[in-house]
């Protein structure tokens, strides 16, 4: 994926005044340090040039959004045309080729040269009146910070972009009665891009039946190198590498990035996938429990945004109070990359669901700051909800709890972060990142067009209750 960046100016300055706009704007892109390419295309002279490079922006599969800075002033009607059709995400680079004013160097043809101060001025004035969703970025382009801002950027359009084509692959449905879970994929797809399919877990068995014992073979090879074996039961772990294989070919065959199961529908499989979900998360797959195919899908984007961060499918499940403390787990299905140690591969019985005990990835999560976030279908819109949470090294071994598992403190504090929750909507079911920025989150909500509710050090369930009723205002009830 890449960036394009384009450099705004007109005929205005003569030709000379050109050529260093150009070799400037070329040089601004040469000291980008950022986590995806950013290619300089063109200095826009015409609305003519803009209309089209918008129009190639659009159709080009690799472009992940534009970056416009106006070197000089270009009247914005010359823009007009080409903004009303894109449909890339779009950053406004608010920045200036040099950091300080030359008191010698100084003249008109200086002036004339150096002026995004005054042109940039014009390009937001026609972003604020075409209610156009743009990220803003103020600041000398070679400024650490300043560029980190334009990289979070790039982390949500790549998001974007992944979510625009992303496939899930359903097998079985919901988990039976349980709300959260449910969601209008028809107005997922025109608002998120998802394709949202189911498959019969019939075909998965077929697909099952049909690994042989030499890739069986290959895959608990591969388990040896990552974990630590710690089980006699090598038919289990042989069983799980079996159910990986034929999960990732269908989602292979499907192009899909993402996909959930259910416990109550695994009609013909021996074993709930446990170390099979857990290694197919390790390698980007998004995974949901029990349907759950918003959180699926919702992990998967943020793993593509973050090819080698700390991404996983999440459950809220008990509280310390004493310790202020959330445990979250799942039956099984946490992804290794939170993991702060080796994980070691056990065999335990499963309390729900009737099937034989499975393998499965134990392990504790890291400790650091890090987000949950929840998306919901809050009737008629998604609502992404993000929290701020700070995971800790669980304080007790829990030795009869034979899975992986985290324990988090909620911003801004331990009460009132349950309460905003609550309050919020948000799912038992979470993608854990230790990689997600706030700004990331704010453009990422701002590209797709959804409602964003933040809950952080500053949030109040009071101020929460608010912003949730300018949510019914702006997008209805
Ligand atoms: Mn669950």
């Amino acid at each position: 994926m890449k960036f394009w960046f384009v450099t705004g100016s007109q005929f205005l300055y003569g030709e000379d005044t050109i050529r260093q706009v150009e070799a400037d704007s070329k040089e601004i892109v040469a000291g980008l340090k950022l986590p995806f390419p950013v290619e300089y295309k063109l200095t826009a002279k015409t609305n003519a040039e803009i209309t089209q490079i918008v129009r190639e922006a659009n159709y080009d599969d690799e472009c992940a959004g534009i970056i416009t800075f106006c070197h000089t002033f270009s009247p914005s009607k010359m823009w007009i045309n080409g903004l009303a059709m894109l449909q890339k995400p779009w950053l406004h680079f608010h920045t200036q080729y040099n950091e300080t004013i030359p008191n010698e160097a100084i003249d008109m043809d200086y002036m004339n040269l150096h002026q995004s101060a005054h042109g940039d001025r014009e390009h937001g004035f026609i972003g604020a009146r075409m209610r156009m969703p743009r990220t803003v970025v103020a600041g000398y382009w070679k400024d650490p910070a300043v560029q980190a801002q334009i990289a979070d950027w790039q982390r949500a359009a790549v998001g974007a972009l992944f979510s625009k084509s992303l496939k899930v692959v359903r097998f079985g449905d919901n988990m039976r009665e349980v709300a959260v879970t449910e969601g209008d994929k028809v107005e997922t797809q025109i608002v998120m891009g998802w394709q949202v399919n189911t498959w019969a877990v019939g075909d998965l068995v077929k697909e099952m039946d049909k690994v042989t014992e030499a890739e069986i073979d290959t895959l608990v090879k591969e388990y040896e190198s990552l974990y630590t074996i710690a089980t006699d039961d090598m038919d289990s772990v042989r069983y799980q590498a079996r159910e990986e294989i034929a999960i990732e070919r269908i989602l292979v065959r499907e192009g899909a990035k993402a996909f959930s199961n259910t416990f109550q529908d695994l009609y013909g499989m021996k074993q709930l996938p446990g170390l099979a979900s857990q290694h197919l998360m390790s390698k980007g797959y998004g995974f949901g429990a029990e349907g759950d195919w918003k959180t699926a899908a919702m992990t998967a984007i943020i793993k593509a945004m973050y090819p080698d961060g700390q991404t996983s499918f999440m459950e809220d499940y008990t509280y310390d109070y004493k310790h202020e403390l959330i445990l979250g787990s799942h039956m099984l299905e946490v992804c290794p990359s939170i993991a702060a140690d080796r994980p070691r591969i056990e065999v335990h019985k499963l309390g729900i669901g009737g099937k034989e005990p499975p393998a499965r990835l134990v392990f504790e999560g890291r400790a650091g700051t890090a987000k949950a976030l929840s998306l919901i279908d809050a009737g008629g819109r998604l609502r992404l909800i993000a929290q701020d949470v700070t995971c800790e090294k669980p304080f007790q071994t829990m030795p009869n709890l034979p899975v992986a598992r985290t324990m988090w403190r909620p911003q801004p504090s331990f009460l009132e972060g349950l309460k905003c929750w609550i309050i919020a909507g948000g799912a038992h079911h979470t993608v854990l990142s230790y990689n997600i920025t706030d700004d990331v989150v704010r453009d990422f909500a701002r590209i797709m067009g959804i409602e964003l509710v933040c809950i952080n050090a500053d949030t109040t369930a009071v101020s929460l209750e608010r912003d949730l009723m300018l949510g019914d205002i702006i997008y209805g009830r």
